[in-house]
């Protein structure tokens, strides 16, 4: 059955992007599952990055750390005019972040590593990079689950090492390579710039604030590059644990073809299996503590 916009009841703002905001919403058809969706409505029609977000989401949503896709709303032309995506009630890392107004300890912050890893080494197996990963893109689930969402930057690759240098994204989380293709030529992997952004998502939730730049300054687009391409990747502090700083080290690594991977950084001690479990609690205990706010 064809769905249209008509069909679900928005009930409330979830949050705004560039392409569009996003509503809880509920079916109007009573029997419908899951009754209450996460509705991402474009604002453009034609929107090409909704047509990449459909695409990719049809392609990996099925992965437990994808955010799933429950329907396209389709529109006059050939982009989707929404999606109704499951509704995440932890809402994303950048909101609990802003809602604690403090930063986040190791032990939360190694459930977010390790579950945003397990979603990029399931999307880099399906030739997806993702290309916009930061904290306003990583949501959570109320028992302290972390899923990657907004492919409105990502690409499928139709080779493994497609270039796939172009500008989209978020220039703050944006690799060395990927700012300044140039000056880093002959570096590049398209997976590594992934790992990049996740690290510079990482070390922000732990100093609570963007990391790159001093708190408070501007992110412009010359700030960004003295501190991407010509600074020293940015470190946690001496307080943190050696593997904490490790891990980041690894993300952090200016030239990509040093980076650690994903499937490396999976064997990282500082996100082992065995202690996953307890850090998804901890980081169940920051979402509810962030309700109570
Ligand atoms: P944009 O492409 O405009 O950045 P996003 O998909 O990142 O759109 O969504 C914008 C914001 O809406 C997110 O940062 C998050 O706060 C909220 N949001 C998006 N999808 C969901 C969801 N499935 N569940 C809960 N909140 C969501
Ligand atoms: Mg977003």
């Amino acid at each position: 059955p064809s769905t249209s916009i008509s069909d679900y009841e928005r009930l409330s703002v979830l949050g705004h992007g560039n392409g569009g905001t996003v509503y809880t919403a509920r079916h109007r058809r009573s029997s419908a599952n899951p009754p209450v969706v996460a509705l991402k409505i474009f604002a453009a029609a034609g929107d090409p990055s909704a047509a990449r977000e459909a695409e990719i989401l049809a392609l990996a949503s099925d992965a437990p750390h994808v955010v799933r896709l429950h329907a396209v709303v389709p529109s006059a032309g050939e982009a989707p005019a929404a999606l109704a995506l499951e509704l995440m009630p932890g809402g994303s890392l950048a909101g609990l972040l802003r809602r604690l107004g403090r930063p986040m300890g190791e032990r939360p912050i190694a459930a977010v590593a390790r579950q945003a890893l397990l979603g990029l080494d399931a999307l880099h197996a399906l030739r997806v990079v993702h290309r916009d990963l930061k904290p306003s893109n990583l949501l959570l689930g109320a028992a302290g689950e972390v899923k990657i969402a907004d492919f409105g930057a990502g690409k499928v690759l139709r080779r493994r090492l497609d270039p796939c240098a172009s500008y989209v994204g978020t220039a703050a989380y944006m690799s060395p390579e990927r700012f300044d293709p140039e000056a880093y030529a002959g570096d590049y992997d398209p997976y590594a710039a992934d790992v990049w952004s996740l690290g510079v998502a990482i070390l922000e939730l732990y100093l609570g604030h963007f990391p790159l730049l001093p708190e408070g300054q501007r992110p412009d687009w010359a700030a960004l590059m003295c501190a991407i391409c010509f600074g020293e990747a940015p470190e946690p502090p001496a307080a943190a644990s050696e593997e904490f700083r490790d891990f980041v080290a690894r993300c952090l690594e200016k030239k990509a073809g040093r980076r650690a991977s994903v499937a490396e950084l999976l064997d990282h001690p500082f996100v082992a299996e065995r202690d996953a479990a307890d850090a998804r609690q901890a980081l169940a205990a920051l979402v509810a503590q962030a309700d109570d706010l």
